[in-house]
């Protein structure tokens, strides 16, 4: 065996921090250590023929950074390789990443069932674009199995989801809902933003695909747009056809980016998880919060279902202050380490006021069966140090 064989049969055995580290990097003649960066749009050839033969696809190799770049290939196979897919595809941004699956596997006249409980601008891709080009999609509650079942019609092609959800850190059971995707011929397609492969596994479980926002857990320190869907190389290769033709390709610096942070990816949930559970069981215990939403919590009514299907329970929790919205943006406003943005997956603690931004545009029907009430925050719980975090609340509660 070669040595380079020898590598990947190693490789092969790995567990989750190897397969972060050391997959996806083959090293160049030049013998660098750390991966490097292929910032290039393009290619060159050695003659004509030799760019005939790469354009032809008689010869494997790069051509244009839309279609290929080693530092995005790297990212996609560390992506793939933690996630245990086939092949991971990466993209622009999350959207993206939702878009392309959705261009790629879906055709006018299909039908895709989409959770309720979505990210909100996912929401607008299935209810307005998609819509436009014929695709129809029906919006059910995520933890609610039958209704799940009844939405699926001869036409439902695949079903969305996003677990654990935001704000509100729903729960479903992804292994179910898999078993109803294969009985019903349909594909299940996980948003695995919240959680990433270092805490769950939805392909391991059933699912058929997973996608990424980059953006947030992968990169970590909240620098770079990026996404990703990992799968079997049958569906793979179509989102891919569909970015290489389309564009919402990822750029090979954040690629470089995100390919450092999956490094660290597994230390750090852990450590967003530990900080997140603390500081729940605390504003759980302080007089100005009536309810904490967190799977990690023993009353969270799937906190047995998360327990098993994830690793650690992430660091997005959500509560609800004593009193009305202007509470609530009291709260919000009297803290002095948190940062008031919707952004999360950051090592910096984000704290924002859902019902006037991130669910801003919702109705208030659809406001209120989500449970997201005038007085809830949501908290991305960073990694500054959790008694420093817990004197950032201390302030936010003084002020309700
Ligand atoms: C942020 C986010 C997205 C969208 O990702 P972008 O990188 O911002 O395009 C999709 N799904 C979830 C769960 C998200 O949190």
């Amino acid at each position: 065996m070669s040595e380079q064989a020898e590598r990947a049969a190693a490789l092969a055995e790995a567990q989750l921090d190897t397969l972060a580290i050391r997959t996806g990097h083959q090293r160049t003649p030049e013998g660098e250590h750390s991966e490097p960066l292929f910032l290039t749009s393009s290619f060159v050839f050695d003659s004509a023929a030799h760019a005939a033969a790469r354009f032809g696809g008689e010869e494997d190799g790069n051509v244009y950074s839309r279609y290929t770049n080693p530092t995005v290939r790297a990212f996609e196979e560390r992506l793939a390789a933690l996630e245990g897919g086939e092949q991971a595809v990466a993209t622009a941004s999350g959207m993206a990443a939702i878009l392309s699956t959705c261009m790629a596997l879906l055709s006018s006249g299909d039908h895709a069932v989409c959770s309720q409980s979505v990210f909100g601008t996912t929401n607008v891709v299935f209810g307005r674009y998609l819509a436009k080009f014929g695709v129809d999609t029906t919006f059910v509650p995520l933890t609610d199995i039958d209704a799940w079942a009844a939405a699926i019609t001869p036409k439902t092609r695949l079903l969305f989801l996003e677990t654990p959800s935001n704000p509100m850190n729903e729960v479903a059971d992804i292994a179910a809902l898999a078993m109803l995707a294969r009985e019903r011929g349909v594909l299940l397609v996980v948003d695995n933003c919240f959680c990433t492969p270092a805490l769950q596994k939805p392909l391991a479980l059933g699912a058929d695909i997973v996608i990424h926002s980059a953006t947030k857990y992968l990169d970590g320190q909240g620098r770079c747009l990026g996404g990703a869907a990992v799968g079997r190389s049958a569906e793979m290769n179509e989102v891919l056809a569909f970015i290489r033709s389309c564009g919402p390709s990822m750029s090979p610096f954040n690629a470089w980016v995100f390919l450092k942070g999956l490094e660290t990816l597994r230390l750090r949930m852990d450590a967003h998880s530990s900080n997140a559970l603390a500081l729940a069981r605390w504003l759980r215990e302080q007089d100005g919060v009536e309810r904490v939403h967190y799977a990690g919590l023993e009353e969270h009514p799937q906190h047995a279902l998360a327990a098993r299907q994830q690793r650690g329970f992430g660091g997005v929790l959500a509560f609800s202050v004593r009193g009305d919205r202007a509470a609530a943006w009291r709260f919000i406003d009297a803290t002095r380490i948190c940062s008031i943005t919707a952004n999360l997956g950051d090592v910096k603690t984000t704290i924002v006021h859902p019902a006037t931004t991130t669910h801003g545009r919702v109705s208030d029907e659809v406001r209120a069966r989500a449970g997201i009430t005038d007085n809830l925050i949501r908290v991305a719980v960073g990694l500054e140090d959790i008694d420093d975090l817990k004197a950032d609340m201390a302030r936010g509660l003084s002020a309700l």
